[in-house]
């Protein structure tokens, strides 16, 4: 079934959606994005995801075009045209279309935001077979841009890294610089050793997971300890557990570090429970 997407102002079928070629964010990832979890036809942590796309936003000098509510307005459009239940928004953002390819970047008066929004069904979210199992992760050099802290759509690397890991058979790749992992490639990276959740703190090294705020808060509520600091791929390979969070995966178990199972090679007892807790707590505050 066509999906209704959003373009510039407009809702579509999925096939009449059209961007010029002149998009900076095609032609330069000059872009941001945001994904936002749909569960039971209600958004998930919307507020943290408009404040994110702010940031990030105002970190490029890209002017916001729309305020909170009508962003609202747009992603529940959206839910109700597709008939989403579970699944995810993509948003994305870029400078615009200025008729031609320059490095510098264009006249805000004269050259609007390009703003794309669609939906993506996953009825497996919640009830996810890979939650069941754990994923296995490999570990790459993390050889991105300085500034993760944002959310742009210059994505080649993660995407690398991920087709590295499933080439080795593996799920996911875990990013390394300095010895210490930063992320996967589309989430945020925790190890669990006697019962201490161990996870980078917030720099412009990772990006600051929305999932991430929630579930430490989350684990603090349930009286787990959280220390947000570095970890080495040794440390991590030697942990009890290890997990992995996103908007759309949630809390995931990692069974395997570079080959090397973690306790009994079965997702660990606190990241399960942390997984039930999210999204218990998630589904009661979404909107
Ligand atoms: N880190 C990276 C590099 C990501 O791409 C993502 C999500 O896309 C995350 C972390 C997790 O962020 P969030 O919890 O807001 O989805």
């Amino acid at each position: 079934m066509s999906r209704s997407v959003y373009v510039n102002g407009d809702y579509l079928p999925e096939g009449e959606a059209k961007i010029s070629i002149f998009d900076r964010g095609f032609l330069m990832a000059d872009g941001v994005y945001e994904v936002t979890t749909v569960i039971d036809g209600k958004l998930i942590d919307f507020d943290g995801h408009f404040t994110r796309l702010q940031r990030s936003l105002d970190e490029l000098g890209i002017e916001n075009p729309m305020d909170r509510d009508a962003w609202l307005e747009v992603h529940r459009q959206l839910v109700d045209q597709n008939a989403l239940d579970q699944g995810m928004i993509y948003l994305q953002v870029t400078r615009g279309a200025p008729g031609d390819r320059d490095f510098v970047f264009p006249d805000p008066e004269t050259t609007k935001p390009t703003v794309v929004l669609f939906t993506q069904s996953n009825p497996a979210l919640v009830d996810s077979p890979k939650a069941k199992k754990g994923i296995k992760v490999i570990t790459i050099d993390d050889i991105r841009w300085g500034r993760r802290d944002i959310k742009t759509v210059q994505l080649l690397y993660p995407s690398m890294g991920k087709m590295m890991a499933i080439k080795q058979g593996a799920d996911d790749a875990w990013m390394v610089q300095e010895g210490c992992v930063t992320e996967g490639t589309s989430n945020n990276a925790y190890i669990i050793k006697d019962g201490r959740i161990v996870t980078r703190a917030l720099s412009n090294d990772i990006l600051h997971g929305i999932t991430r705020a929630a579930v430490l808060r989350f684990a603090q509520e349930a009286q787990m300890p959280v220390e947000e600091r570095s970890f080495t791929v040794q440390e991590a390979m030697q942990a009890d557990e290890a997990f992995v969070t996103s908007a759309s995966t949630f809390v995931m178990p990692v069974v395997e570090i570079d080959g090397a199972r973690l306790g009994t090679g079965a997702p660990g007892p606190l990241a399960l429970r942390l997984r039930e807790i999210y999204i218990e707590e998630s589904r009661k505050a979404a909107i």
